[in-house]
């Protein structure tokens, strides 16, 4: 979530708020919400118990775990079991459950109504998603593959996660289609580099895109083609980094994301 977000609630629930939380989309912070002030009620039952400045009890430590289809979230006991009543524990209970299973159906982009969607299912995407935002996800999967299918001269036959054009964010994405079209044009007029300049990297690593290439016997290839494409990858490493700084100062905390 946003980080100006995550900081408003983890003032506003600080007896409760946990660093996982963190990690939930910004479409999942309605759920979460939710979850929060129900235990924060369940804080608030005995104040005369507490010895924190905010005269609250606090009940449960809570951890969220989150994956791109569901979110969960567990609470360990503070108190002793002696001090927990069946309504305490059920209410506890029921909060967590609830926030999982709004989870399971609100778009974790938008907060809208979503449902689970799956690539088996024959979605492009994992992810529980509105009908707007499943479709922007389709169209951006259909791009990132029509680019690979284009270029596709340039990377080796078998290379797993290492060509990762589906993790290429939108802020970088055109200037990867432009300097893959480039370095394709200059290996397709020069004939002998078919199959001969390969790209076995270009995937991002903590936010950073990684490039690399290598040539196998260039000897009849002309000096002038192979310093175009040097040129044209220079360009796309500096470019990037240059690209993801200036994104990172404009608010965006992961490049990734
Ligand atoms: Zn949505």
């Amino acid at each position: 979530m946003d980080s100006n977000i995550a900081d408003r609630l983890s003032r506003e629930y600080s007896n409760l708020w946990e660093e996982t939380m963190h990690e939930l989309p910004n479409g999942w912070i309605t759920p979460l919400v939710a979850m929060l002030d129900k235990l924060y009620v369940l804080s608030d039952i005995e104040r005369s118990l507490s010895f924190d400045a905010e005269g609250l009890a606090t009940w449960v430590d809570i951890r969220v775990e989150v994956s791109a289809i569901c979110a969960a979230a567990y609470a360990t006991p503070l108190r002793l079991a002696g001090k927990w009543n069946p309504a305490r524990a059920l209410a506890c209970v029921e909060a967590l459950s609830e926030f999982a299973g709004q989870c399971s159906e609100t778009c974790s982009v938008c907060g809208q109504a979503g449902a689970l969607r799956m690539p088996n299912f024959g979605d492009a995407v994992e992810g529980v998603l509105c009908d707007e935002h499943n479709a922007e996800a389709a169209s951006n999967v259909d791009h990132a593959a029509e680019l690979y299918n284009e270029c596709r001269i340039l990377f080796p036959g078998v290379h797993g996660k290492a060509i990762d054009l589906h993790g290429i964010p939108d802020f970088l994405f055109d200037l990867v289609s432009r300097s893959l079209r480039t370095i394709k044009e200059v290996v397709v007029d020069e004939g002998s580099l078919e199959g001969r300049v390969l790209i076995t990297k270009l995937e991002m690593v903590d936010g950073q895109l990684h490039v690399r290439h290598t040539y196998n016997d260039i000897s009849n290839a002309s000096v002038g083609a192979l310093v175009e494409i040097d040129d044209a990858i220079r360009f796309l490493e500096s470019r990037s980094d240059e690209l993801t700084r200036k994104y990172q100062m404009e608010g965006g905390s992961d490049a990734t994301s």
